[in-house]
Formats: C-alpha cells, sequence, structure tokens
C-alpha cells in the first residue's frame, strides 16, 4: 500500500482532492506526510468493497438491467498552466436503457446517517460529468458492515462545475504565490469533521505555513 504513494507536484492536480478542505491539500503538497498504515488499512477497506460493487455491475445477470460500460476511467483536464488527472477508481459508466450514467461509489460506516449526498462527493461527480461529457450521475452509498445502499440522483450543472475548475485554479495560485488558504473546513458544521482526520491539525491550528 505504501509503494503506491506518489509524491505530489505543483501544477498537477487530483481530481478527487477538490472535495477536501483546500488549506489541507494546499499542506499536502507542501508538507507530503506518508499516511498512516491504519489509515491506509481502512482506505484499502473501500477499495474492496468498490471491487465488489464493480463485479455486480459487470455480473451478467444484471444485463437486463443495466449495461455495464468502463470503471477506472483515465482522466485529464488540461488547463492553461496546469493539469488535472488521474484515474477514477470509484466511478462506473453504466447504460440503462438509451441513456449513459456516472456512479459514483462511495463507502460509509452507517448508511442509516446518510440522508443526503455529501458536498464533496457532489463537486467530484460534477467535475467528472463536466470532464467526460455525460451529464447524468449517481452517487451510490454502500454500508461496510451490511452492504446496504442508499443512491441519489445528481444532475449536471455547468455552473458549478466551472466553479470547480476555478477552486483548482485558486489552489494552484495560492501554493505557487506561497500563501496560505483560509481554514475552509473549519468554516462551516457540515465540514468540519474533516478536522478530525486531518494529519496537518496542529499546524492548521497555528496557522503555520
Ligand atoms: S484542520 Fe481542518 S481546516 Fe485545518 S487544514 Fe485540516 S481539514 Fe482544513
Amino acid at each position: 500500500m505504501k509503494r503506491e504513494r506518489k509524491n505530489k507536484e505543483i501544477g498537477r492536480y487530483y481530481p478527487s482532492e477538490i472535495g477536501s478542505c483546500i488549506r489541507k491539500v494546499w499542506y499536502s503538497y507542501k508538507y507530503p506526510i506518508e499516511s498512516d498504515v491504519d489509515k491506509l488499512k481502512i482506505f484499502e477497506i473501500g477499495n474492496i468493497l468498490h471491487r465488489f460493487i464493480i463485479e455486480v455491475f459487470k455480473n451478467e445477470k444484471n444485463n437486463d438491467a443495466i449495461d455495464f460500460i468502463n470503471s477506472e476511467l483515465p482522466f485529464k483536464m488540461n488547463q492553461k498552466d496546469f493539469v488535472i488527472s488521474g484515474r477514477l477508481d470509484d466511478v462506473v459508466v453504466v447504460k440503462e436503457g438509451n441513456k449513459k450514467a456516472i456512479i459514483e461509489i462511495k463507502s460509509v460506516k452507517d448508511i442509516r446517517m446518510t440522508d443526503k449526498p455529501n458536498k464533496t462527493h457532489v463537486m467530484q461527480l460534477q467535475l467528472y460529468m463536466h470532464a467526460i461529457g455525460i451529464h447524468n450521475g449517481i452517487i451510490l452509498y454502500v454500508d461496510k458492515t451490511n452492504l446496504k445502499t442508499k443512491s441519489f440522483e445528481i444532475s449536471y450543472d455547468e455552473k458549478h462545475s466551472l466553479d470547480i475548475l476555478k477552486r483548482f485554479k485558486n489552489l494552484h495560485e495560492l501554493l505557487n504565490k506561497d500563501v496560505l488558504p483560509i481554514d475552509e473546513a473549519k468554516q462551516s458544521k457540515e465540514t468540519v469533521w474533516m478536522c478530525n482526520m486531518c494529519e496537518y491539525r496542529a499546524k492548521c491550528d497555528r496557522n503555520e505555513k
């Protein structure tokens, strides 16, 4: 798992990180930290679950309802002076009748607590729909403990997608100018939970560059 970690380079950004706190992402470029093995193991549970869900989509018994088209899509968006690229591991493209849809799979600890799509997941999906050109999106939540699922349809919103691209541009400028971004996750009740899992909490509390 450790071998899979890549060093980050300013000017190359990942679609999966744009929903995170912008200050945390900024720190991750300036002060890369080796991920904690226990955290990597938790991520791996999510990966195992994603692979299982993809197998379910691929299974020929489901062909009447849905056609599996692709997963692990390569992603690349060239912007003026930076690039957004990566492989979309948590995304499946399917066809239902004549309609193609992008399904973003997310694992959760307790699905009973999920009554609406997470804002950061919606951001990711908007970016994927914008880049891939398929404008039907679904976020599928899967409970890690019992495989129960909940799904939410997300409509493509061009303005929202362009705002997300502006976030990348802003991140790129702040990194190049060496300016610390605002402590974004702390600004809202909806996102403050991110700080409990943040490796940069101590630095952030001191507003340290
Ligand atoms: S502690 Fe919270 S606000 Fe600060 S960088 Fe981490 S996630 Fe962002």
